[in-house]
């Protein structure tokens, strides 16, 4: 499908064609397998001579509508969709790096992303160097030899700060290293990371993709731009055993450029096997049709819910990186078209007490550990996403105990308001 059609129209159509069904509803194709035509095509799949359906845990052609279509979204030359946003960080990072190489990223990361990289990484050798994103020097400075990889996320944790996604690719791009984004909080609609330097995009599909808080997965998106070949990259330059030598940066013939997404599924997606299911990608499908409408409430609502804070009496502190005084907001608005995205942080006057006891007093709005459902949700992190930190640690990320955090959903906007409202009215 042409990559001329407005975004809108990408949403909706991208990656799909009219199959022999005549469907204009996307045909879901539930089935672990595929049949082949002869032992010969078996073979010819089998070593790569040609490509194809052999099993879904490494194809399916529901699974493919969902890569072309978000590749077109972000600009990529290919993607790879999986399990779940964490399975597509930790496949991204083990496709880069091994035994002994290390990782820089900013350390205002999701939860999970900071626990895979600070515990789970150095069983596998591979060490992470957490530093601010803000100013990409800081980058810059514990870059070394062993640096395969620079990592952030575009709106971090829990503040809503805002990287300078340019800025750090030249730093990475100066030592010939990739940077992979985790764009998960903007969408395609908001930001689109690989036409600002980035090599890898990550998002959460779980999350305003999806949109509806019904399913968990995950996808990776490749620029296709990235020079492999340097050998410091061993994992693109030496022989694979399992593919009869098969080096990913020279012998892919016409698809060197997708060596990356390549080797992703046919070696961790093959031999790990977080795939994503033909149900969760077409369940995603739908929810990516109207991205553009839901995403538009949603950085609408926010902001009215961000300035309804901002005068609130019973509010101490409001970040959203669309309110004109935010530290981010200069950043943000450089880099984001048409909106800043469906997340307000705040403090209640009162701390932790006023905090649990404005949560416990929510009606409409759901209280829970996710973000970018259509309904607006809420979430206390001191008492529940971080409480099994100690109180100087969930300072040190920022995490102070009057903070609450909102992801605003689509509703009437004078509803969400009333709730929050008559909730922080029994805080006083
Ligand atoms: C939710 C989330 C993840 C993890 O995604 P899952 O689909 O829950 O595994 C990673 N990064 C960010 C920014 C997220 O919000």
């Amino acid at each position: 499908m042409s990559n001329k059609y407005g975004f809108n129209t990408l949403a909706l159509h991208a990656g799909a064609e009219i199959d022999e069904t005549n469907s204009r509803g996307l045909p879901l194709h539930r089935t672990s397998s595929y049949v082949f035509n002869s032992t010969t095509h078996a073979a010819d799949l089998f070593a790569l001579k040609e490509l194809g359906n052999i099993y879904t845990r490494l194809m399916n052609p529901t699974h493919g509508v969902l890569e072309e279509r978000m590749a077109a979204l972000d600009g990529g030359a290919a993607a790879l969709a999986v399990a779940s946003g964490t399975a597509a960080t930790f496949y991204a990072v083990i496709n880069i790096c091994g035994h002994g190489d290390e990782v820089v990223s900013a350390n205002n990361l999701y939860g999970g992303t900071y626990t895979m990289f600070d515990s789970i990484l150095p069983e596998l050798g591979i060490k992470t160097k957490f530093e601010n994103p803000l100013d990409p020097d800081n980058f810059e400075k514990v870059i070394n030899e062993h640096t395969k990889m620079l990592f952030t996320e575009v709106i971090g944790n829990p503040v809503l700060d805002v990287a300078n996604i340019g800025a750090i690719s030249e730093v990475a791009h100066r030592h010939h290293i990739p940077l992979v984004v985790d764009s998960t909080f903007n969408t395609p609609y908001l930001f689109r990371p690989l036409e600002h330097g980035a090599d890898v995009v990550i998002h959460s599909l779980t999350k305003w993709l999806g949109g509806h808080g019904t399913g968990i997965g995950g996808i990776v998106v490749d620029s296709g731009k990235f020079d492999w070949t340097d050998r410091k990259f061993r994992l693109y330059n030496e022989p694979d055993a399992s593919y009869h030598g098969l080096r990913f940066a020279h012998d892919l013939g016409d698809l060197n450029p997708l060596a990356f997404i390549m080797r992703m599924r046919l070696v961790p997606l093959r031999n790990l096997g977080a795939c994503i299911s033909p149900d969760n990608a077409w369940m995603f499908l739908q929810g990516i049709e109207t991205l553009p409408l839901r995403m538009q409430r949603h950085c609408d609502n926010a902001m009215e819910i961000a300035l309804y804070l901002t005068d609130h009496p019973a509010v101490k502190w409001v970040r959203y990186p669309g309110l004109e005084q935010d530290p981010a907001y200069e950043m943000a608005s450089r880099q984001f078209e048409n909106g800043f995205g469906g997340m307000v942080v705040f403090g209640i006057k009162g701390g932790r007490e006023a905090g649990e006891t404005f949560i416990n007093n929510l009606a409409l709005i759901s209280h829970l550990a996710n973000v970018g459902d259509a309904k607006t949700l809420a979430i206390h992190p001191a008492s529940t996403t971080h409480s099994q930190l100690s109180e100087d640690q969930q300072l040190e990320g920022g995490i102070t105990p009057d903070l609450i955090r909102l992801s605003v959903g689509i509703e009437s906007v004078e509803d969400i308001h009333g709730d929050i409202g008559q909730a922080l009215d029994k805080t006083k």
